[in-house]
């Protein structure tokens, strides 16, 4: 089946039957991936090629550390503020969804925060333009979310405010474009959409910035302890860390975020067209120049044909294509590793609703 869920986890087929032997016997270790030590050698070796290939698919240098955290995206909008939040200071949100809204809850139960710009209004439709950004005096830091997974928008073109540090959620979208990562402080991303299966996030910090980690908050909940320790402070989620690694290596097998945007764009572009040429059947969520590759939203003329259309669409072997319950509507989910032929049969199957329907 086509599985076009927001998550967790959409992973090639390869990788999975890679994980399934090596869930007998991992590299001749004679134990399984998840039996081996995560203070052994072919842990360790896992762990630091991890870290090795996220800088290298993002062109970052020695100044950067990518650390592997629990707790998911949401335990980073709190890990966020308590780690750079001082006390007199305040962060700037930039409020493009449901996600950056819960990511501003939590810094305001820390400090003072600023929405520097919200599309909240026009039900999220749009990223903000740059003109309409409109920062709070010195901030000490700028939060955006890169792709709004329930509502479908992406920003094209991420802002550069100089010294301010600016940080992002990218949970949905991380590793599927090229992007000027240098840009950014630090970046957060839940590992079960573009990356492995639940239970890590990655983590890519500036290394000044861990030079700023209050001495007053808990071990576990400052970046600093990752960075000294490796991410091995107490025991990794070695088994997502695992499947991150793979994942990592087969972006980089097949031609990088380059290749991977390429293919990210075509696939959108066949249902996009879908929307576009439906004269009005299909009304997309996003405005046209915030569309996401990733998450694909839209609505039917009347809720029992969007009923229908999902009903029928698991008939037709295409999965997860119900929209998020705030939305409504259909979303269809086409992280990296959703194919070319699964989002040609889900254009097809438009095609053929459309035309039954209308
Ligand atoms: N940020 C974004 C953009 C998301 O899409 C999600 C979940 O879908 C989250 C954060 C929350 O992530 P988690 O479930 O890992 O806490």
């Amino acid at each position: 089946i086509f599985n076009f869920n927001a998550g967790p986890a959409v992973l090639p087929l390869d990788i999975l039957k890679q994980a399934q032997a090596e869930l007998l016997n991992y590299r001749d270790t004679g134990m399984s991936i998840l039996e081996i030590s995560h203070r052994s050698k072919p842990y360790e070796v896992i762990h630091q090629e991890a870290e090795a290939d996220m800088k290298a698919l993002l062109g970052l240098g020695d100044n950067y550390r990518v650390l592997f955290v629990q707790g998911g995206g949401s335990l980073q909008f709190a890990m966020v503020p308590m780690n750079y939040l001082p006390a007199g200071r305040i962060a700037d949100y930039i409020l493009t969804g449901s996600w950056s809204e819960k990511a501003l809850q939590e810094a305001k139960l820390l400090g003072q925060t600023h929405v520097a710009a919200t599309t909240a209004g026009e039900g999220y439709r749009r990223i903000p333009s740059l003109q309409e950004i409109k920062l709070s005096d010195k901030p000490a830091y700028v939060h955006i979310t890169s792709n709004n997974t329930i509502y479908g928008t992406q920003w094209r073109e991420f802002p550069n405010f100089g010294d301010i540090p600016l940080m992002a959620d990218m949970s949905s979208d991380m590793l599927s474009r090229p992007f000027d990562a240098k840009k950014f402080a630090l970046i957060y991303a839940g590992a079960q959409k573009n990356l492995g299966p639940a239970g890590v996030t990655i983590v890519i910090i500036r290394k000044d910035l861990l030079d700023e980690c209050p001495p007053t908050i808990p071990t576990m909940l400052r970046y600093d302890t990752y960075a000294k320790n490796d991410s091995m402070y107490n025991t990794p989620p070695c088994f997502s860390v695992y499947i991150v690694h793979l994942v990592l290596q087969w972006l980089r097998k097949n031609g990088g975020l380059a290749a991977m945007e390429k293919h990210n764009q075509e696939k959108a572009a066949f249902i996009y067209r879908q929307i576009d040429q439906s004269g009005g059947f299909y009304r997309g969520h996003a405005e046209p120049d915030s569309r996401s590759l990733m998450n694909i939203t839209f609505r039917l003329p009347n809720e029992e044909l969007e009923g229908a259309f999902v009903k029928e669409a698991v008939q037709a072997g295409l999965g997860g294509l119900k929209g998020y319950r705030t939305v409504g509507g259909i979303r269809a989910s086409v992280y990296n590793a959703m194919s070319k032929e699964g989002c040609l049969a889900l254009a097809a199957f438009m095609d053929e609703f459309r035309k039954k329907n209308s």
